[in-house]
């Protein structure tokens, strides 16, 4: 017999159910279809493109080693999948889960090009987080909308046990050998692919782990957080092998770590129960947001004259990853200061976000803009209070935002303004686009304020 393995956004041989799976056939055909759906919304362009690529080059490698080689086509995936198929003859077709409302639509179009071909498609859960959507529930509800709690349920629920590399894998013999899937040489400081994933990983939880719990709001420490996001989303990573190993540290930094991977679980499985929640809001909180197409393009190109936002954003345009505090930072200066739409925020770091998905995005936007699972959505970040306790040196104002480099004073690198007018003409930098306390009454003015942070 021969089964397809259809490669999504898990494209690691190590602990890949999908894989293992499809490898107990005689023979073995692995997929990845450029589908021109997704390429068609912006999703797979640019940066992240590369970042593909690299995937798809190692994922080719790791799969020869081991007898086989990945096809590539591109089009319609439920097309080319049947196509193949028919082709092969195949027996079954294997494929990840997602969240999504576009995943899932795929899937059912897969499912219905293969049933005319008695072709038996296999969906495997669990394979982009450790933990199915749904697979723990609270009373009364599909889905868990406060993460503590999902996180008591969380800890202890996965059982699935680690799915080792094949170590044998055959091509049906019909099929020709592909052409090696080589990726341009890439000059990012984030290569793409399984092998680097893994080398960084190993890095990550043979020591800088255990520190973790006390640096990872750090703006400015370089290896504060793992910046592992990248290979996760891809699936270079497994969740579960991640959370296993840091397990076995017993450390707090350990810890602290798993219970950030338990977030993308939780926003995972919020996604899947609420796909709408992409687009519309999960809670509708009837805000009026505003529209003001300058302050918008301010603040995508980092000159709000606020320098802790315009660092963040100035980040995610050079590096396609933004620091967690950052994020959280500029997501509720644009909301929640500037009182602009949540969407137009998720828009423009999905097309910079290496690490860019659905569920971690959208939600994690909504969670910032109080329109979410955050239960205290009235919470206001203050830029200059973030600044104080998350940059207190200003190193990491300074490292993005050049203008100011030259200023010793931490407390004149965030509030330049207060230099005066011709200094900051002289400096090169912006004046703040926006009055913080004035844009917190209009805040108050729509919704009843919670505490200032
Ligand atoms: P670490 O601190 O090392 O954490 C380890 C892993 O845990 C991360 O790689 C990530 O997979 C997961 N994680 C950590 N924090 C979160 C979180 N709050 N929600 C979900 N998963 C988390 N993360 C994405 O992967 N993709 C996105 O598109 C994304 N968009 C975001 C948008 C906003 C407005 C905000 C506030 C957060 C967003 N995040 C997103 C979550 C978080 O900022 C990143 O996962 C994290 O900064 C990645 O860096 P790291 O790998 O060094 O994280």
């Amino acid at each position: 017999t021969t089964s397809i393995v259809v490669f999504t956004r898990d494209l690691r041989v190590h602990d890949n159910p999908v894989l293992a799976a499809a490898a107990a056939a005689d023979y073995i055909l692995p997929l990845f279809v450029h589908d021109e759906a997704l390429v068609a919304t912006g999703f797979a362009t640019g940066r992240r493109r590369r970042f593909l690529d690299e995937c798809l080059a190692d994922l080719d490698a790791r799969l020869r080693e081991r007898g086989a080689a990945l096809i590539r086509r591109a089009g319609d995936l439920a097309t080319e999948v049947a196509r193949l198929a028919h082709e092969v003859d195949a027996a079954a077709v294997h494929i990840a889960a997602d969240a999504s409302d576009f995943a899932e639509r795929r899937q059912r179009r897969l499912a219905e090009a293969l049933t005319t071909r008695r072709c038996e498609l296999v969906v495997h859960d669990a394979v982009h987080t450790v933990l199915a959507a749904g697979a723990v529930t609270p009373q009364g509800n599909d889905h868990f909308a406060v993460f503590t709690p999902y996180h008591r349920r969380w800890v202890g629920a996965f059982r699935r046990k680690i799915a080792s590399a094949p170590r044998r894998l055959r091509l049906p013999p019909a099929v020709p050998e592909p052409e090696a899937a080589v990726a341009a040489g890439s000059e990012s400081g984030m290569p793409g692919g399984e092998t680097e994933a893994r080398r960084r990983a190993h890095r990550w939880l043979s020591d800088e782990v255990d520190r973790y719990h006390t640096r990872h709001d750090d703006l400015a420490a370089e290896r504060g957080t793992s910046r592992l996001s990248p290979y996760l989303h891809f699936g270079c990573l497994s969740a579960l092998e991640l959370v296993s190993e840091a397990g076995t540290r017993h450390t707090d930094g350990a810890d602290a770590f798993v219970r950030q991977l338990a977030w993308r679980d939780f926003h995972f499985q919020v996604l899947a129960a609420r796909p709408k929640s992409a687009h519309d809001d999960y809670r509708t909180r009837g805000d009026a947001w505003r529209d003001d197409p300058q302050a918008l393009q301010a603040w995508q190109e980092g000159q709000t004259g606020i320098p802790v936002v315009d660092a963040g954003m100035r980040q995610l345009a050079a590096e396609g990853w933004m620091h967690n505090r950052a994020r959280l930072v500029t997501g509720s200066f644009l909301t929640k200061t500037l009182y602009l739409d949540w969407r137009a925020g998720a828009a423009h770091f999905q097309r910079h976000l290496l690490d860019g998905d659905v569920a971690n995005n959208q939600m994690n936007w909504q969670w910032v803009a109080g329109t979410g699972t955050d239960t205290r959505p009235n919470r206001v970040l203050n830029p200059l209070r973030q600044a104080e306790r998350y940059d207190p040196t200003g190193d990491y104002v300074r490292r993005w935002v050049p203008e100011l480099a030259g200023l010793d004073d931490p407390r004149d690198l965030h509030q330049p303004w207060k230099l005066g007018p011709g200094e900051l003409r002289r400096l090169g930098y912006p004046a703040p686009i926006v009055d913080l306390e004035k844009a917190r009454d209009r805040f108050q003015q729509n919704r009843q304020l919670g505490p200032d942070l």
